[in-house]
């Protein structure tokens, strides 16, 4: 069942993203070679509950962090541990939480230091798949638009689209209706109305799609071995069209990038 949100539990929704977006923002000054993903989840913590929030991940199906920490070929719901990054890594950060009862949850993959260029297009395609996926976000279109637009969009480059793990509803429970795979056929799937929230995910692999699923139960990585990039938003449907609730503009600003990438997807500018 899709739980349509009324403008009033939108704005609401925005503030749970904004407070994950200030705090991978925070995360972003310091991924840096030598530091600790367990570290790193610290700071996240702290920086949640001061935004007088609360980790959405921590104890979610049992989950025992704030972060999802997937490095290299790890896709997704890596465990932080005391082992450094080191130079040339990436990093997936995914982070939830919870304000008002409603979620916020996105997700960023980080380069720590100076990358492999075949790795640094890996991250840039996968995070212009997230917005070309965005843009078919829109009343009456369907699930299937936005799969297809993301799977399209990744696998003009050879890169394996995960179908496994898919994104999804947004609300007061952090997994709703619909399912948002990164994959799909045009015109197919569950119809879009004005008022739903979603978080869209693509978790895209340098080489094959296949992934294992590890014994700790949590950690998913590419069968391959091959790097694997994951980018996400909470997106909301607004007059028809897709509105941005999150923004990568916190972790722009501690990495020094420039970009408009976002300002399609905003009625007004943001304030940070
Ligand atoms: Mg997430
Ligand atoms: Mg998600």
């Amino acid at each position: 069942m899709i739980v349509v949100k009324t403008q009033e539990e939108i704005e609401l929704m925005r503030e749970s993203a904004l407070i994950v977006s200030k705090t991978l923002g925070e995360i972003a000054k310091a991924v840096k070679p030598g530091v600790s993903t367990l570290e790193l989840d610290k700071i996240a913590e702290e920086c949640i509950r001061d935004q007088g929030a609360i980790p959405g991940f921590l104890g979610l199906y049992d989950f025992p962090n704030t972060l999802c920490m997937s490095p290299n070929a790890q896709v997704v719901h890596g465990i932080p541990n005391n082992d450094p990054l080191v130079e040339g890594d990436i990093i997936s950060i995914d982070c939830g939480a919870i304000k008002n009862d409603f979620y916020g949850d996105h997700a960023y993959t980080f380069a720590v230091g100076e990358i492999d260029p075949e790795t640094e297009k890996l991250l840039q395609v996968t995070k212009e798949s997230l917005y070309v996926g965005i843009r078919e976000f829109k009343a009456n279109n369907r699930v299937g638009d936005v799969g297809y637009a993301i799977q399209n969009h990744c696998e003009k480059h050879g890169y394996g689209v995960v179908r496994e793990l898919v994104g999804h509803g947004l609300g007061r429970k952090m997994h709703e209706d619909p399912e948002m795979p990164n994959y799909g056929r045009r015109g197919r799937g569950k119809k879009f109305i004005e008022g739903m929230v979603v978080a869209i995910e693509p978790m895209i692999n340098l080489g094959t799609q296949r992934i294992k699923q590890h014994r700790d139960g949590w950690t998913i990585t590419t069968l391959d071995g091959k790097p694997s990039a994951h980018f996400e938003h909470d997106v909301a449907i607004v007059n028809g069209k897709p509105e941005l609730l999150s923004t990568f503009a916190y972790v722009y600003e501690a990495l020094g990038i420039k970009s408009d990438e976002e300002n399609e997807f905003r009625k007004t500018a943001l304030i940070l």
